[in-house]
């Protein structure tokens, strides 16, 4: 037993473990132009194997692709990490991959959708990015991305519905997903009921869903649920979660005065963040 947390509290960890779940770019790593560029920053895979030592459960829940995620990353060297990739739709652990089926109108939209694009805004600057579960259209190089994204989110919205799929908006991308499919439903499967207490860190829109499911199991199990906003003021995550850190680096420095709480206390260390 530990002393100083509820007893309730401290019966629960002795069954259970707590998940620490991290989105990847703005997080754990600075935004780049071109996502291939991106990099976790120095010491972040220190950090995760830091977490993965108290016994806590480690997931990145990135809208990559897991392939790209593991490229960019090196996180597949890290023992016992879980990665959904495209926004939920893929899990890979320790090799083994799960993927969602996407509906049959994927193929026919990926073969499409760089025209429909091109017909509506003619700038070298816009392209589609195929994460084979996902379309990707990126206004980030252009001289005005949220102009370019409102003349195409209503063309590009049609073309998605007609195919069977939905549009999540993104920091400067349209994104064409697998309806039904999200971070937060992620965040369910990793939470399932007998977590002692769970950290979600993001720093954008697709955030909100993992950020709300934390809130609704810590509201329903009585657990500890930190949420963490990864962003300046104004940011797409701005004053929703518990606890803002301005950038990736404050994360870090987050969970390292987090992990200064020993085991088994995470979960009370958690509760006082709040
Ligand atoms: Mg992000």
């Amino acid at each position: 037993m530990t002393a100083g947390l509820a007893p309730g509290l401290a019966s629960v960890l002795d069954l259970a473990s707590v998940l620490v779940a991290l989105d990847f770019d703005g997080t754990l790593a600075p935004i780049t132009p071109h996502p291939e560029d991106a990099r976790p920053l120095a010491g972040v895979h220190q950090v995760l194997r830091d977490v993965r030592a108290t016994g806590a459960a480690l997931a990145v829940v990135t809208g990559r692709s897991v392939s790209s995620l593991l490229r960019v990353s090196g996180f597949g060297a890290i023992p016992g990490i879980v990665i959904y990739g495209t926004h939920g739709a893929e899990r890979w652990q320790a090799g083994s991959l799960r993927t969602a089926a996407a509906p049959p109108g994927l193929g026919e939209l990926r073969e499409r959708l760089p025209g429909l694009v091109a017909g509506i805004v003619r700038d070298r600057d816009v392209w589609v990015e195929d994460k084979s579960l996902s379309l990707v259209v990126h206004a980030r190089l252009t001289a005005q991305p949220e102009r370019v994204l409102d003349r195409l989110r209503e063309p590009v919205e049609e073309a998605a519905a007609a195919a069977g799929l939905g549009v999540r908006p993104g920091r400067e991308v349209l994104e064409i997903c697998l309806p039904g499919i999200d971070k937060g439903t992620a965040v369910r499967e990793l939470l399932g009921e007998d977590r002692a207490a769970v950290l979600y860190a993001g720093d954008d829109v697709g955030d909100l869903d993992a950020m709300a499911e934390v809130n609704a199991w810590a509201e329903r199990v009585g657990r500890p649920g930190l949420t963490v906003a990864v962003g300046a003021a104004g940011g797409p995550v701005a004053g929703v979660a518990d606890v803002t850190v301005p950038d990736p680096e404050g994360l870090l420095d987050l969970l390292r005065r987090l992990l200064g709480v020993a085991w088994p206390a995470w979960p009370s260390g958690l509760g006082s963040w709040r």
